[in-house]
């Protein structure tokens, strides 16, 4: 849905950040992989947006798989263990992975991805991540590829959901509290 969400009570970054932001973020990591056997790993459901963008801002050869998990916590809040859904359909030993990820915030998810990755042979395994979240990291991890770092709150849209709505807002966004009243 376009702008002006009646939902929405304020938009952090527009979809216009988004774009040139995300072009910038294509180029470097075009860049620094260029030669390389790079294969980026979305986490559905909400990187996915991220992905499709990020992917066709790359001028580089790259293949492109998907994960999903659930991270055992509340709506809200994850709790580190990670429970894999839906696992990669190619096997990633010596390939250079890059994960796409929507959101960092607490990083739990990312940094057991990771070490799953690794263990299975991976040659690297970096992070770009659209939006980061300020002081939310539990234990802070150094992420090459951040778009936004964004007040330690609540967002919706870009792929980010409340109860599975609103992932195709165009831009990232913060609700207006009633939407969160009655839950
Ligand atoms: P982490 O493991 O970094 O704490 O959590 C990452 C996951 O939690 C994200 O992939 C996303 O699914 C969910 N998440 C964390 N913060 C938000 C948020 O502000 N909005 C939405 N919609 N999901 C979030």
């Amino acid at each position: 849905m376009a702008a002006g969400h009646p939902d929405i009570e304020r938009v952090l970054v527009t979809q216009e950040q988004l774009a040139e932001r995300i072009t910038a973020m294509g180029a470097a990591i075009s860049a620094d992989y260029r030669g390389r056997d790079l294969l980026i790993i979305g986490v559905l459901k909400g990187a996915a947006w991220f992905v499709a963008d990020l992917t066709r801002a790359l001028d580089i050869d790259f293949t492109v798989d998907f994960m999903a998990v659930s991270s055992y916590g509340n709506a809200h809040k994850s709790s580190g263990v990670v429970r894999i859904l839906k696992d990669l359909d190619t096997p990633i030993e010596g390939r250079h992975v890059l994960i796409a990820e929507d959101i960092l915030d607490t990083g739990l998810t990312l940094k057991y991805l990771a070490r799953n990755f690794r263990t299975r042979g991976a040659a690297s395994v970096e992070i770009a991540a659209c939006v980061v979240k300020e002081d939310a990291q539990e234990e802070p991890m150094s992420i090459p590829y951040v778009g936004f770092v964004i007040p330690n709150e609540f967002v919706v849209g870009y792929g980010l959901d409340y109860s599975e709505h609103y992932r195709g807002l165009p831009y990232i966004g913060l609700l207006k509290p009633a939407i969160y009243e009655g839950n």
